[in-house]
This record gives structure tokens, C-alpha cells and sequence, in this order.
């Protein structure tokens, strides 16, 4: 059976926003409209930026906490999550709890990351709304240490202890993930780190996705040479006997990574064009249920066509919408339309949902609002969406 454009309506906002009240649905309003000015943006993060660099962070804090916080965080404790997390499951959209904390750079902040995922682990276990935990590797390890794995360096005595440490840290948590059958996404960062990603996801994986998939490495499409790797990793996965775990995302650091390739004097990793970005992370769809036994796919974005394109080819091959290989996630706060409508149609659905202080998640809030600005049309569907219930509910 084909699936018609018309079988899942995300424009209905009755269902994308039944899970949020009156009030904070013009919270929405109000936020996404604030953001939708560029200059305003750019300011504001430049300021916050200021102020938290000179110790200034309780303005900062209180302005954000009811406000841009509110609308894309889950809370500052695992247990201020339990709310919204039982509201998302009465409308059956899943939790992916994400630890927000970034840039930590000490032996004690990646041993208190360890800690926080750990008890993610054990805190998603209990809740039935929640299965799967993120991590980002850079909060367990020192990004330098990265960068020289990428580039074949040879480390140091003391980082190679460092480096042994971390991978016992990393193997802790992979090995907590698969006792509690919870599975955990390693997000994807710059591209100078990557490799050493890749070959650690792809070691865990080997460990851990044998009966099923607990580890998920991030492959980015906006990176020209990685639905080559997504390919071939599937194929080694297949002939070593495990399932390999991809969430496959566009990418988030494209100016950084132009920056840096310009800077260094190196071609910029990143598609020519965003019709070449899109054309690659549509193949890796393809490739994803085409091989869907092979290998496990959270098809991580608010890009509504992707999303017709997963559940059109699911249904044509007669693939069960609530397959265990296969899921759709998009960021708290960000397309509702598609997370709820993609539910309430059968296909399993979550929500990224970060959490933390405040002032340790700011960086993860200022790239939401830039990333909503500079994405030309994103914001505007939003906006409309949320304005379309609005004037549905007769809140005007
Ligand atoms: C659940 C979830 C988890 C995520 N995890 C990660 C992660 O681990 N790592 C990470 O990097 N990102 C992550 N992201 C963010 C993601 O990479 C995108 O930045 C974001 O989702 C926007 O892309 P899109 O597919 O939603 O939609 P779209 O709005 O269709 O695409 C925007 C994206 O297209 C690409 N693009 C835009 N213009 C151009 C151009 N001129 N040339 C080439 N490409 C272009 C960029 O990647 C841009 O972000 C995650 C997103 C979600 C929803």
C-alpha cells in the first residue's frame, strides 16, 4: 500500500499542540516571535555571551528561565523531566533525555557527566516514557585529545592515561545502557573530532547491538563524505554480526566548519549546496529501510519532506510503522507538528529533550535561537503553526 501525502496531515495542529495548555502555547507565540528577529538574536546571545564571561549569569539565568529555557528544556534536575515526560506519553511521543551540559574541559566535570548519565540510565529505565539517553562524548573527554586521535597524532603519556580512563568512563555507560536495555545516542560535533567517534561508537556497537540496537553513533548528510561511511559501516556491521545504530542528522556546526576549513586551508567538508544536503540525507533513508534489518535508524529532523519520504517508503514496503529499527525524533520545543502527527499515526515518535542548569545549558539555547533565524523559512512554519492553534482554540 502507498502512503498519499494526505494519510499524515502535519499541518493539523490540534493534535501537534493537544499536549500543550493555553498558556503555554502563547509562551510559544511569544518566544518564537522574539526570535524570529535576526538582530535581536544576534544581540541578545552577544549580551548573554558578555555577561556570562564576567560572572554575570543571574540577569541571564532569570531572563531565560521562564522564557527560551522553558520552551526548549526539560528542567534543571532528571526529576523535574518526570512531567512533561508522562505529558509527551499520554500522547505517545517517547523522551530522549540529553544531559545539556556542554564545553567541560576538567577531570571532575566529565566524572559528574558520567554520574549524570548514569543516572539518566537508571532514572529512563523506570519511567516507561523514556528509552533512550544522548551523550555527548566531548563531555566525557578532552576535546584536544579528540582532535589528535583524528589526525593519527601520537598522544602524550599522561593523555594516553587520560584517554584509558575515559574509555573505561565511556564503557561504564555503554555497559549500563545495554544491562537496562536503554539505548544511548552518541551526538555527532565538529568534524575534526569525528573519527575517533566513530571507531569508539563502532567498538561498542560491536560489544553491545548484537541481540539489538543500544549504541547509535550521528551521521551528519551535510558532510559530503558521509553517506559513504554510513554505507560501509552498515555492510562491516552486517559481516561482524551486529546491528549498527545511525541517527542520521543534516548537521548543526556549518558556519564552524567553513570557518575552520577556510582558516586551515583545506576544502570545507560541507555539500556545495542545501539541495545536495537534502538529496544525501534522503538516500540515507532509503538506505536505512532498505536495510532495515541491518541496521537501526532515528531519523533525526523538522524537515517535514524527509519524514513523508521514511513513512511513504515504510508503508510501500509493507514495514510495520512502529518497526523496533525505526523512529523519528525531533528537538523539544521544535516541530510539534511533525513529532505529534507522525504519533498519532502509529509511527514511534520522540522528543531530544535537554536538560541542566540554566547557565550550563545557555550554549545549547543560543544555538536553538540562532539556528531558528538563520534557517530561512524554519521559523515562519513554526510561528504559523502555533498561531494557526491559537486562533483554533479562539485565544485571541
Ligand atoms: C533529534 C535531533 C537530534 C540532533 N542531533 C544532532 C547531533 O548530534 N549533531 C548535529 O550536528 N546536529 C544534530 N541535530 C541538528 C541537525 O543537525 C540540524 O541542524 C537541524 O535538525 C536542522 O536540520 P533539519 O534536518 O531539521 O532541517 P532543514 O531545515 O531542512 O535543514 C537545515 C539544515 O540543512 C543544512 N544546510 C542548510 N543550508 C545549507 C547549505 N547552503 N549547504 C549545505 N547544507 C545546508 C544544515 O545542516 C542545516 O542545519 C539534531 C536534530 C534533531 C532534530
Amino acid at each position: 500500500m502507498t502512503t498519499r501525502k494526505s494519510d499524515i496531515d502535519f499541518d493539523n495542529t490540534e493534535y501537534a499542540f493537544e499536549y500543550k495548555n493555553n498558556f503555554e502555547l502563547k509562551r510559544a507565540q511569544f518566544i518564537f516571535n522574539l526570535i524570529n528577529f535576526n538582530w535581536l538574536v544576534k544581540a541578545g546571545t552577544s549580551i548573554a555571551n558578555k555577561m556570562m564571561q564576567s560572572g554575570l549569569s543571574f540577569p541571564v539565568v532569570v531572563g531565560m528561565r521562564p522564557t527560551i529555557y522553558a520552551v526548549f528544556c526539560g528542567g534543571d534536575e532528571l526529576e523535574d523531566t518526570v512531567e512533561i515526560s508522562n505529558n509527551f506519553g499520554k500522547y505517545g511521543v517517547n523522551t530522549v533525555l540529553d544531559y545539556g551540559v556542554e564545553g567541560k574541559e576538567s577531570e571532575q566535570d566529565f566524572k559528574k557527566t558520567e554520574n549524570e548519565i548514569l543516572k539518566a540510565i537508571e532514572f529512563a529505565k523506570k519511567n516507561k516514557n523514556i528509552s533512550i539517553v544522548c551523550s555527548k562524548f566531548t563531555g566525557l573527554l578532552k576535546m584536544e585529545i579528540l582532535e589528535k586521535l583524528n589526525e593519527n597524532k601520537e598522544l602524550t603519556i599522561s593523555e594516553e592515561s587520560e584517554y584509558k580512563t575515559a574509555i573505561e568512563r565511556i564503557d561504564r555507560i555503554a555497559a549500563a545502557a545495554a544491562k537496562n536495555e536503554i539505548s544511548l545516542f552518541v551526538d555527532a560535533e565538529e568534524s575534526w573530532i569525528q573519527k575517533p567517534l566513530d571507531d569508539l561508537t563502532f567498538s561498542l556497537m560491536e560489544k553491545y547491538n548484537k541481540k539489538q540496537p543500544i549504541i547509535y553513533n550521528t551521521i551528519q548528510l551535510y558532510n559530503k563524505s558521509r553517506l559513504s561511511f554510513f554505507k560501509n559501516a552498515v555492510e562491516m556491521a552486517k559481516e561482524k554480526g551486529f546491528i549498527y545504530g545511525a541517527k542520521i542528522v543534516r548537521g548543526a556546526y556549518m558556519e564552524k566548519e567553513a570557518k575552520r576549513a577556510k582558516q586551515k586551508g583545506y576544502e570545507n567538508p560541507i555539500q556545495k549546496s542545501k539541495k545536495d544536503t537534502d538529496a544525501d540525507y534522503n538516500e540515507a533513508i532509503k538506505f536505512g529501510i532498505a536495510h532495515i534489518n541491518d541496521v537501526a535508524v532515528c531519523i533525526a529532523t523538522h524537515n517535514e519532506e524527509s519524514c513523508l519520504i521514511a513513512t511513504q517508503l515504510l508503508q510501500e514496503k509493507g514495514i510495520k510503522k512502529n518497526h523496533p529499527h525505526i523512529h523519528f525524533s525531533q528537538l523539544m520545543g521544535m516541530s510539534d507538528n511533525l513529532t505529534f502527527n507522525l504519533a498519532k499515526n502509529g509511527f514511534v515518535a520522540s522528543k531530544y529533550m535537554p536538560y541542566g542548569p540554566v547557565k550550563d545549558v545557555i550554549p545549547y539555547l543560543i544555538r536553538r535561537a540562532q539556528e531558528n533565524t538563520s534557517v530561512s523559512g524554519q521559523m515562519g512554519r513554526e510561528l504559523a503553526l502555533i498561531s494557526k492553534e491559537i486562533k483554533r482554540r479562539k485565544l485571541l
